[in-house]
């Protein structure tokens, strides 16, 4: 049976540090499905096009991913993609209330889907969406946290 892991989020926009624990992920697994949330009531910086193609051009060299939307429930999409394990990322003992949170209702949802947390290289973990894009707002220099496509669409949304 092929693994498939879904790594989902909001990936507004997504950073370095989410790219290094794909590149991660894709060691372990048959395929990672970058799975872009769609949520109409939550307010993005980024329109889900902006993320998609972010992601897509971000992450071209790893054949093994596929990068998608979604804006159904996150048990719901697993399965129908035929995912077994939900992969998300612990960066600080900060994330881990809410992630342990998310986890034990997401197996409640479906107990045959495992969560599985992974941490990125220490150099990224410092790295959050939010604080790039306040950095951006404010003039500073994102150019680390970020790849090349990245910096570039973001600097055009200003
Ligand atoms: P969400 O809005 O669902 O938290 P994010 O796009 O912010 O979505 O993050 C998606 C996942 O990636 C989460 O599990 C988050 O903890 C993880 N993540 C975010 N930034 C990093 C990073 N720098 N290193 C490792 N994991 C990260």
């Amino acid at each position: 049976m092929k693994k498939i892991a879904i790594y989902p989020g909001s990936f507004d926009p997504i950073t370095n540090g989410h790219i290094d624990l794909i590149k991660r992920a894709s060691k372990l697994f048959d395929t990672v499905i970058i799975g872009i949330t769609q949520n109409s009531k939550k307010p993005s910086f980024l329109t889900i096009d902006d993320r998609l193609k972010g992601a897509k051009d971000a992450l071209t060299d790893i054949h093994t991913i596929k990068v998608m939307s979604f804006d159904t429930l996150l048990v719901d999409f697993a399965k129908t993609q035929n995912a077994q394990i939900i992969l998300r990322g612990l960066r600080a003992v900060s994330d881990f209330e809410y992630e342990f949170q998310l986890s034990g209702m997401n197996k409640h949802l479906n107990p045959h889907i495992e969560t599985l947390f992974m941490t990125p290289a220490e150099q990224y973990a410092n790295i959050s969406s939010s604080l790039v894009r306040e950095i951006l707002s404010l003039g500073g220099d994102i150019s680390s946290f970020v790849p090349t496509n990245i910096e570039a669409l973001l600097k055009e949304k200003i």
